[in-house]
């Protein structure tokens, strides 16, 4: 499976992800996750790209397409993909597609995440991230919380709320999204690969993927 997923922040890009490519092998490859690694390890692409982050902006497109193009050379990647949280502008769609017709990929498709802006707000606010970077488990303080003591159920360690998961900075990541990466709906239209998918419940939403032709 070559797909991306599209979809606002919080709609359920990087839960969807993980159960694709649990089911099918693909490998989950997300920019915000390789990002807050790249910042815990302190690394230069981690101290440029912090800023921008704490703030709920945008990384600069360079920093972006230079870890994704080494990336999608890995020899994993041969097995299927699934992109969460890439593309984000117009420039780094027009660069992937640059990049994958070079690489000889073509996608499946580009499976656009929807939900209402309520249910939206209400996921980023309660949602827990497991602090251990090889895991990453989401948790919701709501409806599916960490163990006891806010211990991750998968490897015991801390679940912490996200840094950009603050109200300010949520209020800026979804006003950046309907800037820049709303727009690459319209893109991937015209590229004919767009699917407009409900994400309202994981399960369903996950059943509705897996009953596209790939
Ligand atoms: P995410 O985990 O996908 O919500 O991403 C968290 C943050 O990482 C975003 O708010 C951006 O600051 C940054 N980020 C992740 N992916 C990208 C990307 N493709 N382009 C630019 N910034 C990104």
């Amino acid at each position: 499976m070559r797909i991306i997923l599209l979809g606002s922040p919080g709609v359920g890009k990087g839960t969807i992800a993980k159960l694709l490519s649990q089911n099918n092998g693909s490998v989950q490859i997300s920019t915000g996750d390789i990002l807050r690694s790249a910042i815990k390890e302190g690394t230069e692409l981690g101290n440029k790209a912090k800023k921008y982050m704490d703030e709920g902006g945008l990384v600069p497109d360079s920093l972006i397409m230079d870890i994704m193009e080494k990336r999608l050379r890995e020899p994993d990647c041969r097995k299927g993909f699934i992109l969460d949280g890439f593309p984000r502008t117009i420039s780094q769609a027009s660069q992937l597609k640059a990049i994958l017709e070079k690489l000889g990929i073509t996608l499946d498709y580009v499976i656009n995440l929807e939900a209402p802006l309520n249910v939206i707000l209400e996921r980023l606010t309660t949602r827990r991230t497991c602090s251990n970077q090889t895991c990453q488990e989401i948790y919701n303080i709501r409806n599916n919380p960490p163990a006891e003591g806010n211990k991750c159920r998968k490897c015991g360690h801390m679940v912490v709320q996200r840094d950009d998961e603050t109200q300010e900075a949520i209020t800026e990541r979804i006003r950046v999204y309907n800037e820049k990466t709303a727009p690459l709906v319209g893109f991937y239209q015209k590229e004919k690969l767009l699917r407009n998918v409900e994400s309202l419940k994981a399960d369903e939403t996950f059943a509705e993927i897996k009953t596209l032709k790939i």
